[in-house]
């Protein structure tokens, strides 16, 4: 540890309490005396009054202050699961826009209620559904509330719903208000809660007809801000040093909470920081680094609650989960490195990709907020004061006016929304980025040229996923080659890392790597894998062996399961083509019919490729297994596009010229004129 490369910070601004005087710090770590501390319990029979007297009422309060956990179980207490008499359980539903909030919460509040989780108290993710018959508080994702429009248009299994995290704005939440706002007309006996942190509110209440705001005063002690005096080129260095900084200088207790913007990021400065600590020995005081994200499986996430010994001090390292919907107590200090990673569709070029841009100055406001939950705290933004003002926008822009809505749009048309210029939308989106989804929907055969949702579209809708994705699983019963399409979409849609490479082991983890590469490029490597792993007996040693996460390959067999399933429902017989074996080819053309939209094609120096859609650059990603592949092939079909200094292919499959024409003649007609 360097003392002489110590970040520099210009000490700042504090960022001011909120009616501190009124925090009393728990001291009985009994369960029903923590809930009784929080701010939520004080106003626990006026939150009921008004939800008895207003069918819609929008609560605000400071992250922290009881909303997710508490409020559900005030419902629950005051027995509306029970409105329908005593035999039918109505579900008090809550929304989340983030899985791991809903099942973290859901776990947190089954052991405060005192039930196995999925008894009173579930959950319900994508592809997994821990609730059940008696299940009376349940926890979801808001696109899974969405998808239950589908089979149930009034959500009759519901008394109550919670749209949590509503200033998150995201797609399915919006669409969900946007839905409820009909259904509630219809159902005078439902109540909907809107939650929010602190911003926001008076616009959800515009948009339920003036429906009443309900705070929870909120506790937080002021928070004083320190400003790097220069741009950071590396954020992550900084952070490191600036954890190990704080760590020997600052007295204990006080927990550090570090955001970054995703799970690379967060092992990388995990191995750092454990490796510097490793190194320091008996020179410092014991570190203990928890990350926490959306594909950390739940028993390592359990580790950000855990109380910190005595004497040692507590690393969190977040992604921006940790900024409103989880709450982890003991932080004193946050580390802000003011970014966040985005889905970002651009509607000019019909492409998405994932992008780290900087955060809003309200998400840096609340990150800072976490330093002064338990005393004051402080706030290490490793920007400079002058970007806060000048390079952060004020506000995010919400989900929907950037992301690619045609899985949306498809849901809606299948639940009988047609006219969507006119759909109530609380910030509608551009008409142009409509038609871009509708036109994609069109040529993935799930709309006909009047853009009504065609049979397939119906089918198509019925999978949670991404209709490309949907239509590669139609086309593969076709071809018959589900099982291996099926093997590959459940891999390619885990976004967890499946290999590993230890420090130490870096060389014959590659090797056995290599061992799966298929000439044609990921999509098959990962199929080579998935076979193996199968044929081995899903063994965890055959995975030990072979540098592969065990763990990740268990969700993906889970994933793969539910996807058969589904299969099995919505499409129980189908014709075989012709004489269609299978083979290779029909595993590429099968996921071709779905992802078209994705052909890169080498340019004439051969070092990049273009878009054939767009004459826009793009380049293999390092990761690929056809980075190396010399020549590179003329035509690579991609899975997705992540852009850090230039915009690189991820997953990528080698297609031969002939299928574009063959597969996607009407989606690249004028470039393949050209
Ligand atoms: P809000 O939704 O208003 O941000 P929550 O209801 O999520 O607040 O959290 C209220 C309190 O419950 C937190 O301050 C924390 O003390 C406690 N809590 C929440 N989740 C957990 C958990 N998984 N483990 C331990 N404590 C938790
Ligand atoms: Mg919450």
């Amino acid at each position: 540890f360097d003392e002489s490369q110590l970040v520099d910070y210009s000490e700042s601004a504090e960022l001011p309490g909120e009616d501190s005087a009124t925090h009393e710090k728990p001291t009985h770590s009994d369960i029903q005396a923590v809930r009784k501390s929080l701010p939520a319990f004080k106003q626990r029979q006026s939150f009921l009054d008004v939800v008895k007297s207003n069918q819609v009422v929008i609560v605000v309060g400071e992250t922290g202050s009881g909303k997710t956990t508490q409020l559900p179980q005030y419902l629950y207490e005051e027995g509306y699961h029970k409105r329908a008499g005593k035999q039918k359980i109505l579900k008090i539903g809550c929304t989340q826009p983030r899985r791991v909030a809903a099942t973290s919460v859901a776990r947190r509040v089954a052991e405060e209620v005192g039930c196995s989780l999925g008894d009173e108290v579930g959950y319900s993710i994508r592809f997994e559904d821990q609730s059940s018959q008696v299940t009376a508080i349940k926890y979801l994702t808001d696109g899974m509330l969405l998808r239950e429009f589908m089979t149930d248009p009034m959500l009759t299994s519901y008394s109550c719903l919670m749209i949590d995290e509503a200033h998150e704005r995201t797609v399915s939440t919006e669409i969900v208000l946007s839905l409820l706002k009909d259904v509630i007309k219809e159902r005078q006996d439902l109540r909907l809660i809107i939650a929010s942190a602190t911003i926001n509110a008076s616009k959800f209440s515009d948009y339920f007809n003036l429906a009443p705001i309900f705070k929870i005063p909120g506790r937080r002690f002021p928070v004083t801000i320190a400003y790097t005096k220069n741009p950071e080129a590396n954020y992550i260095q900084a952070a490191i040093t600036t954890v190990l900084q704080i760590h020997m200088k600052q007295e204990l207790p006080g927990d550090i909470l570090v955001f970054l913007t995703g799970q690379d990021e967060i092992e990388t400065m995990e191995e750092t920081l454990n490796e510097a600590s490793r190194k320091l020995g008996n020179l410092i005081k014991p570190l203990i680094v928890a990350p926490i994200y959306a594909n950390l499986p739940p028993k390592l996430q359990a580790r950000i609650f855990e109380p910190t010994p005595y004497n040692s001090r507590k690393v969190v390292l977040a992604t921006n989960i940790a900024e409103t919907s989880i709450t982890i107590d003991g932080i004193k200090f946050v580390i802000d490195t003011g970014y966040v990673k985005e889905n970002v569709f651009n509607p000019a070029t019909g492409m998405e990709s994932l992008v780290v841009v900087p955060c809003s100055r309200a998400s840096a406001d609340q990150r800072a907020g976490r330093a002064g939950r338990v005393g004051p705290g402080k706030c290490y933004r490793l920007f400079t004061k002058w970007s806060f003002y000048n390079e952060l926008p004020e506000n995010g822009t919400p989900e929907i006016l950037r992301a690619n809505l045609s899985s949306v749009i498809l849901l809606l048309l299948s639940i009988g929304v047609s006219d969507l210029i006119n759909f109530d939308f609380m910030d509608p989106p551009s008409h142009q980025t409509l038609i871009r989804c509708l036109e994609l929907l069109y040529s993935l055969g799930a709309l006909n040229v009047k853009g009504q949702i065609t049979e397939t579209g119906q089918k198509m809708a019925k999978f949670p996923m991404d209709p490309m994705f949907c239509k590669a699983i139609l086309t593969s019963v076709e071809y018959n080659v589900k099982d291996d399409i099926l093997s590959i979409i459940s891999m390619l849609s885990e976004s967890s890392s499946l290999f590993y490479r230890p420090k130490d082991k870096k060389e014959l983890a590659d090797k056995m790597r290599e061992r799966f590469f298929h000439e044609a490029g990921d999509h098959l490597t990962l199929l080579n894998i998935w076979h193996q792993w199968r044929d081995n007996g899903y063994s965890n040693l055959w995975c030990e062996d072979h540098f592969l996460q065990y763990r990740t390959l268990k969700k993906i067999r889970e994933v793969r399961n539910q996807l058969e399933k589904l299969c099995q429902k919505v499409i129980p017989v189908f014709p075989v083509v012709g004489e269609c074996t299978p083979d290779i080819c029909s595993v590429q053309k099968a996921l071709m019919s779905g992802f078209f939209p994705n052909i890169a094609k080498l340019s004439k120096l051969g070092n990049s490729y273009t878009l054939l859609k767009k004459n826009q650059p793009v380049y293999l990603h390092p990761s690929s297994r056809l980075f190396s592949v010399k020549p590179p092939p003329k035509y690579v079909l991609y899975h997705e596009l992540v852009l850090t200094s230039k915009e690189y292919m991820r997953n990528c499959m080698v297609i031969n010229e002939t299928w574009i024409d063959e597969l996607a003649g009407h989606y690249y007609q004028k470039q393949i004129q050209n």
